[in-house]
């Protein structure tokens, strides 16, 4: 019966109050995060080898690769270039539906184009969720970060929520990747994309 609407993100009801576009403040936040983090996830993803790599190998591959890795990728390195290039078209294919005049006009070097919409997308975040195609393109770009860091064996830093804790009323109100928020006064915990408001007669 809510008039709320959900978010085109996640399916969660929104619950800020005015709500603030067609997103939950969690996927706003996450997203925010995302196009913050994914110039450095990019450039890592080039220069790092795959974990679990032996050492010696590390070495040995960083010695051959120099200047001409871009050409002749070894095939231990295959997935981490072909996830960075991933990136790169599922941030364009967001940006060129919900911010076309970010793209550039000129050819672009990927990597450059990848930092130009994380900026444009980030500055302009609440108006490039506006249709369910902007949703799924936003997840497709989230999971794409989420892959990034899997690949590179980098936890998610559990993120701070400005909203209060429903429990305690304290903000201590903490996410992790797969959408767990817990408060770290109370310890109360909810489970991915519940609204939090919701479950406070629980
Ligand atoms: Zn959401
Ligand atoms: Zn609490």
């Amino acid at each position: 019966m809510s008039s709320r609407p959900s978010c085109l993100v996640c399916g969660a009801v929104v619950t800020s109050d005015p709500p603030k576009g067609l997103a939950c403040d969690l996927c706003l936040f996450r997203l925010r995060q995302a196009l913050a983090q994914m110039p450095r996830l990019y450039v890592q993803l080039h220069l790092e080898l795959p974990h679990g790599t032996p050492h010696r190998q590390h070495e040995k591959t960083a010695n051959r690769l120099q200047w001409k890795f871009r050409d002749a990728p070894p095939p231990l390195r295959l997935p981490l270039l072909a996830h960075a290039d991933r990136c790169v078209v599922a941030l364009r294919s967001w940006a060129q539906d919900a911010l076309p005049r970010c793209l550039p006009t000129r050819p672009t070097r990927p990597g450059h184009l990848l930092q130009t919409l994380c900026n444009a997308l980030a500055s302009d975040l609440p108006a490039c969720l506006a249709t369910p195609a902007h949703g799924r393109q936003a997840r497709a770009v989230w999971a794409a970060y989420a892959h990034a860091r899997d690949l590179l064996h980098q936890d998610e830093p559990p993120l701070r929520l400005p909203t209060p804790c429903p429990v305690c009323d304290l903000r201590s109100l903490t996410t992790t990747t797969d959408g767990t928020v817990t408060c770290r006064s109370c310890t109360a915990c909810w489970p991915a994309h519940t609204p939090l408001r919701h479950t406070r007669s629980r």
